[in-house]
Parts: C-alpha cells; sequence; structure tokens
C-alpha cells in the first residue's frame, strides 16, 4: 500500500455527542468529514460486532469458522497478520461499562490501534420505535441530562464509528440487505447496511461497505475475506477483489448451481419428485440456478453439510432480492419449466449413450476376448451386437489421430 495514500486518507473529525443530545427521534446518517488515519504495520487491530436486527446466526457461523478460525485470528497466530482484538455483545468477557468503554474510545479516536466495525443483523427505523418510547435494537446505556438513561441504538453506534473505521463488514443476509427484518410486512424501517451508509460512504480507508451475505452466511467466508482485508491493511497484499455489490467476487461470482453435487443430474434430466429423493431438486422448488452463493463447494461448517449436499433446496438466502423475489418457497422457479423440460429431452438420448460407455469402461479387455466376466458376484451380462458395434466405432474415434490401437490400453492382460 503507497505511504501517501495513507496519508490522504482522512476520516470524521467530529466525535458524536456522547451525551442523549442526539435525537432518539432522528435516524442517525453517516458524517461526510473525515482526517488523517495513520496505518502501518499493524500488531493489533479492533473489531466492533454490533447487532441489528438479528438472530446471532451470524455470530454462530462464524465461530464456527476453520480457515482461518475466529480463534486464530484472537490469538494472532495466522503469519503477517494483526491480532484481532474483538469487542462482541455475546462473546466479550467484559460486561456493562467496561464493554462498553472501548466503543468511546474508538468514536472519539483514542484507541490504541485501528479498527473495523462488523455488522450483523439490518438497521431498524428507530424513530419508529421512539413514537411510543421504545428501541428496536441498542447496545449500552447513557444517561440523558434530566437524569433518567436511555439505551444506545445500534444504529447510532454505526453513525459514531462508521466514518473512523478501517474497513465496514455487513455479515449475513439481514446485514448486507435488510433480509428477513426487511421483507414484505417490514414493521421496523429494517434495513442493510450499504443502504443505511449510502453510495458515497467510504470507509477511513477508501472502501465502500463490504458485504458477506448469507442467512447464516457460510463462517469462512466471513474469516477468508477479514483475513485478506487485514493483509490488505497490513500491506502485505492487494485489496481483495469485491464485485459490484461489494462481495468477495471469488467467493459470489458463480451459482450455487455450478458446483452442486446434484447437477449431473439436472445435466441428464433426472429430478427429485420428493424431498429425500437424489436427484436434482429444481421441481422441489430449488432456485440454485440463479442464486451466487458457495455453500455447495464450501460446505457450511469445516466443508460438511450445506443445502443441497444434505437435501434442501436452494431458496436464494445469499440475494438481496431474498426473500420476497423466491418466495413462496418450496414452489419451483417458474423459469426452470423451459430448462428442465429441455434437459429431459436431451438427458434421455445422453444418458442412454453414456451407460452404454460405461458398461464397456467397466470391462477389461480380456474379458471382450474370451466372452466372459469371471465375477463370482453376479452375472455380468454380455453386451448385444448392437452395443458392441456402436462402442466399436466409439473407440474407433477415440483413436483417431493418434498411434493408440482400439483395446491396446488393457492388452498385456
Ligand atoms: Fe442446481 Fe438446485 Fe438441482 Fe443442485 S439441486 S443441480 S443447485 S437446481
Amino acid at each position: 500500500m503507497p505511504e501517501e495514500t495513507i496519508s490522504t486518507v482522512t476520516i470524521s473529525s467530529e466525535p458524536s455527542a456522547r451525551s442523549s443530545t442526539t435525537a432518539n427521534n432522528q435516524q442517525p446518517q453517516p458524517q461526510s468529514e473525515r482526517k488523517p488515519l495513520n496505518l502501518g504495520p499493524l500488531t493489533e487491530i479492533h473489531a466492533f460486532w454490533i447487532a441489528g436486527m438479528s438472530c446471532d446466526g451470524c455470530s454462530i457461523a462464524a465461530v464456527g469458522a476453520t480457515n482461518p478460525s475466529v480463534e486464530s485470528l484472537l490469538l494472532g497466530i495466522v503469519p503477517g497478520m494483526p491480532k484481532l482484538i474483538l469487542h462482541h455483545p455475546v462473546l466479550a468477557v467484559e460486561a456493562g461499562d467496561a464493554f462498553v468503554h472501548p466503543f468511546y474510545l474508538a468514536e472519539e479516536g483514542k484507541l490504541d490501534a485501528p479498527y473495523v466495525l462488523i455488522l450483523e443483523g439490518s438497521i431498524p427505523d428507530e424513530r419508529i420505535a421512539a413514537k411510543t418510547g421504545g428501541y428496536w435494537s441498542a447496545c449500552g446505556v447513557e444517561v440523558r441530562e434530566d437524569g433518567t438513561h436511555r439505551p444506545i441504538p445500534s444504529a447510532e453506534w454505526v453513525k459514531r464509528l462508521a466514518p473512523g473505521a478501517a474497513a465496514v463488514i455487513a455479515i449475513g443476509t439481514c446485514a448486507t440487505w435488510g433480509g428477513v427484518p426487511a421483507a414484505a410486512g417490514n414493521a421496523t424501517g429494517a434495513m442493510g447496511l450499504m443502504d443505511f451508509l449510502g453510495r458515497d460512504y467510504r470507509s477511513a480507508f477508501g472502501l465502500p461497505v463490504i458485504n458477506i451475505p448469507g442467512c447464516s452466511p457460510v463462517g469462512d467466508n466471513f474469516t477468508e475475506t477479514v483475513a485478506a482485508i487485514l493483509l490488505f491493511l497490513q500491506g502485505l497484499g492487494p485489496l481483495p477483489e469485491f464485485d459490484e455489490l461489494g462481495r468477495p467476487a471469488w467467493l459470489f461470482r458463480e451459482t450455487v448451481h455450478t458446483h452442486c453435487v446434484r447437477a449431473g443430474f439436472y445435466e441428464e434430466g433426472t429430478f427429485a419428485e420428493n424431498y429425500g429423493d437424489k436427484e436434482c431438486l429444481v421441481e422441489v422448488g430449488c432456485w440454485g440456478p440463479v442464486v451466487q452463493c458457495n455453500i455447495t463447494s464450501r460446505g457450511a461448517i469445516n466443508h460438511m453439510g450445506g443445502c443441497m449436499n444434505t437435501g434442501g433446496i436452494c431458496i436464494g438466502c445469499t440475494m438481496p432480492g431474498f426473500p420476497d423475489r423466491f418466495a413462496p418457497f418450496y414452489k419451483r422457479p417458474p423459469g426452470s419449466l423451459l430448462s428442465t423440460n429441455t434437459s429431459r429431452l436431451t438427458g434421455a438420448l445422453i444418458r442412454r449413450l453414456r451407460r452404454t460407455t460405461l458398461a464397456f469402461q467397466n470391462r477389461e479387455t480380456r474379458w471382450d476376448r474370451e466372452g466372459n466376466v469371471p465375477s463370482g458376484w453376479g452375472a455380468v451380462q454380455e453386451p448385444s451386437k448392437l452395443k458392441a458395434a456402436m462402442h466399436f466405432l466409439y473407440e474407433k474415434m477415440q483413436a483417431r489421430g493418434t498411434r493408440a490401437k482400439i483395446g491396446s490400453k488393457s492388452s498385456n492382460n
């Protein structure tokens, strides 16, 4: 990272008021003024984890990550990586004032190291809750001028900490795109972090919001991205590639379908009729062909589990259109009618041809010469004359342009 880039990046110079002068009934907006940020080789970096409208599933997913694990980031044992000091409302040992204190230090620019801001859950419109004197989601309590207390909304913490953060990361579909709390009938005005901070938001290091969607997300997608960003902040690696929606491109470029363990069934035109069947699940509601996610190749935890791997359909949980554009779940996507019927037509022919080839590849050439398979496990049918002729032509094509002779691969048997 060129030094001049580092020295010219600026952040908010005006810490938010610590008292309750920020009216509870105003939707906080991100600040635009900035001041210099000093970054260099870091030994430590703080991570402030803020929970909005969330079920804590993202936290559970993150602590299940294995490559790298949260533990290895916290212990600072990943080579080249600064030690992560995590301030998490559920995992923290501290409570009360001791837990909230570093949040204030970060807001006031008095932390001993840079910080990243992580949001789990969507950001509600606190003006709605304030009308009845309540709040939707909060962390910590402040004393009003009149001596009464008020919880500090998560939205307000985002507003206070986002301008000074080296990077801002939204984890999970609620934090990225609004998710379930922002679905039709949304009573809270919930929205994702990018919607809340707006197009012009940039972190102190000049980065827009980084989005790692999923409900719940793959924990490794999160820790791997955090690790890549930390290496970038260290000056040890390039800025990872993000797509136009701020998703790590190498993780979300392809669809679920591309790497699905059932994609072969789709291609050969065989489809499950019931949950629990082994074939492709598109006709019982799978949206995998049009959903960007790597769950089928990465698995849920430690390369194990994951929707289609374990019999579940894809309901599009990583997508900005989730859940409304994918509902009602368990109804087949209308677009699949064309593609599955096409697969059925072509697949029926291709499947038969492949079975014929497979039957011959399952034989030693010696067995062809002797016309007998000496297996004690069962009677193996000899191929019909038609199939033998078809396969002869197939092998001729295979050997064309080479010195190979038909059946030469095992002629020494
Ligand atoms: Fe594609 Fe879904 Fe079928 Fe897998 S189960 S092959 S993702 S349509």
